[in-house]
């Protein structure tokens, strides 16, 4: 007889692995598929983020500055080094290592909540008072049931067309985390934020890199004035090279890499020759294979499993969180769908404010916002007041010698509500946190004003933006 567990979960990313532990926790009898496999073939659990996303990315941003500042940066401290060297094989041992610990890490979370990891593949056969399902994996095929099922089968690397990605030498995130050696030219096609973010380590460590991005505009999702600034930082003489409005045509490798054909932004053909391409043009979600046709599973145009505001898939007792529904591809937005839906599930009153997702790209300077740019505020028509102060006034920045940047915050009119807080600087991953809470408690820019901020600290430049939106700045 077929195991039978009140929810499944499928996909063991930040959304699916969240889920299952809130949904133990409020004592739910849980499983969780998942088919992650390792280079070694082994199984392992934490899906995009923690595998081949946000955990290794972020290893090699921190690994690469250090090297970057360690080159050259340190003189300004009248510290001088010479011969500094980098063993990147180190470097990718230690990415590997954080990523296994993680990995492992929920691995232990699974035993200590007594959730079932089922490994495989996992789909759905049929319905009734149950979901029934299959799940294949290396021992054979197992059917299970299921009162519950919470989709959460993430998303992967949007390919271009006809180009083949052998993540060697033409790359999505997956090869561009492991070069074997830093390639001398970088190509990254799509000047998003794997683009830059990865871009950025490569540039560290030596690559000449040069991007091609569709679009006419920079970081189109910012808020504009981060945009300008983020755009006149990363792309100052050695920094990135970044042309916009391009169009992509052939991609073809050659003898001595890549050669990708476009035309430039004023309709002139022109020619990129690279060592390593990275293809970097946005996510699709996960959904082949899944039975979603079999159980009639509604999947949206865009591909994503139809949901509503709270997750609530076409059919009854069936979810969807994270990259496989609409809203923005991140780890932390999939964490919250995934307690919401297990509670749900509970029968408590999960709920995700959409208006407080904090955004982050660790390039450096850091770039990080949450609520509403400037440019959407217009195009609303809502009256608001901004106030926005630099890191280059604040002792502790200049200290750290990290005075690029600033912060913004937008705040209604007539109520002094903030509606949107937007940073670019050193540390604005961490400092917005203070933001996100201000959106969630409906904080006004007086409240973030009046509220006492260590001295000197990064945090300070917040106070400083808040009391600028009254014009009544204290440093500057
Ligand atoms: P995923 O993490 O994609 O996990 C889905 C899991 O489901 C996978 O393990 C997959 O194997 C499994 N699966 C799929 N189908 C099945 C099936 N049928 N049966 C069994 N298992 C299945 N976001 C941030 O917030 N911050 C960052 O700094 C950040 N950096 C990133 C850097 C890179 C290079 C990339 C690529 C992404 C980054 N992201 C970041 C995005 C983040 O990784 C995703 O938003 C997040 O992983 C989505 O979580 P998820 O659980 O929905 O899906
Ligand atoms: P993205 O949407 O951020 O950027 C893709 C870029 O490629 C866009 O600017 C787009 O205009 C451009 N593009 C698309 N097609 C193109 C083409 N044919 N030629 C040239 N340019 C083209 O997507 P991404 O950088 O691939 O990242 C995917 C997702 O992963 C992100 O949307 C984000 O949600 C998530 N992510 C988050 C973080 C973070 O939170 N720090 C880091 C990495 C990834």
């Amino acid at each position: 007889m077929a195991r039978t567990f009140d929810v499944v979960v499928i996909g063991a990313g930040p959304a699916g692995y969240i889920a299952a532990i809130r949904a133990a926790q409020l004592g739910l009898n849980t499983a969780c598929i998942e088919k992650w496999r390792t280079a070694d073939g082994q199984y392992a659990l934490g899906g995009t983020c923690l595998n081949v996303g946000c955990i290794p990315s972020k290893a090699l941003l921190e690994s690469s500055e250090n090297y970057e500042r360690t080159q050259h940066r340190l003189a300004a401290h009248g510290i001088s080094v010479s011969g500094v060297k980098f063993d990147l094989q180190a470097m990718l041992e230690r990415k590997n290592q954080i990523v296994r610990k993680m990995t492992g890490g929920i691995a232990g979370l699974f035993k200590r909540n007594k959730i079932t990891w089922l490994q495989g593949h996992g789909r759905f056969v049929s319905g009734g008072t149950t979901w029934k399902l299959e799940v294949v994996g290396e021992q054979g095929s197992e059917a299970i049931e299921a009162h519950h099922v919470i989709v959460a089968t993430g998303s992967r690397a949007r390919h271009l067309p006809g180009l083949e990605v052998d993540n060697r030498i033409v790359c999505d995130n997956e090869g561009a985390l492991a070069f074997d050696a830093v390639p001398p030219r970088l190509g990254v096609i799509g000047a998003g934020v794997i683009g830059l973010e990865l871009g950025s380590v490569w540039r560290r460590l030596g690559s000449k890199v040069q991007m091609l991005e569709a679009l006419p505009s920079f970081l189109g999702a910012a808020d504009e004035a981060i945009a300008q600034e983020a755009w006149k930082v990363f792309t100052r003489p050695g920094a990135l090279e970044i042309e916009l409005g391009v169009g992509v045509g052939a991609v073809q490798r050659s003898a001595s890499g890549v050669r990708v054909d476009y035309t430039t932004a004023d309709g002139k053909a022109s020619v990129l020759e690279c060592d390593r391409l990275i293809v970097a043009i946005g996510r699709v979600p996960n959904t082949e294979g899944l039975g979603a046709d079999q159980i009639g599973l509604k999947i949206d145009a865009r591909g994503c499993i139809e949901v509503d505001k709270n997750c609530r898939a076409s059919l009854p007792r069936i979810y969807a969180i994270g990259d496989v529904v609409r809203g923005p591809m991140l780890a932390h937005k999939g964490e919250d769908e995934g307690v919401m839906v297990a509670e749900i599930i509970a029968g408590q009153h999960g709920h995700v404010n959409y208006d407080a997702i904090p955004w982050v790209m660790y390039t450096m300077p850091e770039i990080a916002w949450v609520g509403k740019t400037e440019q959407q505020l217009k195009a609303e028509g809502v009256a608001y007041r901004s106030g926005r102060f630099p890191f280059a006034y604040n002792g502790r920045a200049l200290g750290r010698d990290e005075a690029d940047g600033f912060i913004k915050i937008l705040a209604d009119a007539a109520t002094d509500r903030i509606l949107g807080v937007h940073a670019i600087g050193s540390l604005a991953s961490e400092l917005i946190a203070e933001a996100v809470v201000a959106i969630e408690f409906g904080a006004s820019s007086e409240d973030i004003a009046r509220i006492c901020h260590a001295h000197p600290s990064m945090a300070e430049v917040m106070r400083e933006a808040a009391l600028a939106v009254d014009k009544r700045s204290l440093n500057g």
